[in-house]
């Protein structure tokens, strides 16, 4: 029983989160919400426990797809970083600003990328292309994450500055619009690097949240070095280039971990 401990911990977190917003913002969506995402979780997280290839997959496509259909195209929520700067901006704590809060800046404080490796509706599309092993050294392009993070500030600055009307509906079509982008973008990346996760090492804006706040995360992979035998198997299977048998927190690409566990399924020594 000791082995389904994690998920039951994932689970008791989740619902931690669901009631306390349920009671604070007297909001039932909020219980219905992260109760499910946290059952989804902890069924991945089941699910790997008990060896079933494709976990990590079902958890992906279960969040992904309740947030990029149901919250985004049907609730008409702007889940991605324009909309949570436009929420931030106009004082309003709700879907968009918590689902941040939760899942982009302070969680990764406790689950690192999780949210890349088990949630995002960008890289669940992503995960499909061919190039799961980057085949290439990594590229210096880091930067181009901090263009399109300031590119989203000031896309939603120009709208309140130019005192646009309906603001709401310029939103929602920013997130189709915006979402068909990183697929494209993400897509065509993915070939030219031969890397299904390039968008994420590159471009996303996001991830000028999650790295400095994954730093210092609580889950995160470690490696036993009584049992290591420096096979190199673990870096040859990790799709974001990570050296996961440095323990320090300053490992090679340490922040870029989306907690995939490939490296711990490939361990021929079980030393992750
Ligand atoms: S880096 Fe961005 S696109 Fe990639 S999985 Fe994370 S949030 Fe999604
Ligand atoms: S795969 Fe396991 S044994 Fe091989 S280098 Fe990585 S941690 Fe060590
Ligand atoms: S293979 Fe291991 S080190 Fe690489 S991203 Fe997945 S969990 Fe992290």
């Amino acid at each position: 029983m000791k082995k389904y401990i994690a998920p039951v911990i994932m689970l008791a977190i989740f619902e931690t989160i669901a009631v306390t917003l349920w009671l604070t913002k007297d909001n039932f969506f909020y219980f219905v919400n992260f109760t499910y995402i946290g059952c989804s979780i902890a069924l991945g997280m089941f699910l790997y426990i008990k060896k079933y290839r494709y976990a990590r997959r079902v958890v992906q496509l279960l969040v992904g797809l309740y947030m990029l259909i149901y919250l985004g195209f049907i609730c008409g929520e702007n889940m991605q970083i324009e909309g949570f700067w436009y929420y931030l901006f106009t004082g309003v704590f709700e879907a968009a600003t918590i689902h941040y809060a939760v899942a982009k800046i302070f969680g990764p404080l406790i689950f690192g990328r999780g949210w890349c490796g088990y949630a995002c509706w960008t890289a669940m599309v992503l995960d499909f292309l061919p190039y799961k092993v980057p085949s290439q050294p990594r590229k210096k392009l880091g930067w181009i994450r901090y263009i399109t993070f300031a590119l989203s500030i000031i896309f939603v600055s120009a709208l309140f500055l130019a005192k646009a009307g309906n603001i709401e509906r310029i939103m929602f079509w920013a997130f189709v619009s915006g979402n068909a982008l990183y697929y494209v973008v993400g897509i065509v990346l993915a070939f030219v690097f031969k890397d299904n996760r390039a968008f994420c090492k590159y471009v996303c804006p996001i991830t000028v949240f999650m790295k400095p706040m994954s730093y210092f995360a609580l889950f995160r992979v470690k490696c036993r070095k009584d049992r290591c035998v420096d096979c190199g198997k673990c870096k040859r299977v990790c799709p974001m280039d990570v050296d996961v048998t440095d323990n320090s927190r300053k490992r090679k690409n340490g922040t870029e971990c989306i907690l995939c566990m490939e490296c711990v399924k490939n361990c021929p020594k079980k030393a992750l």
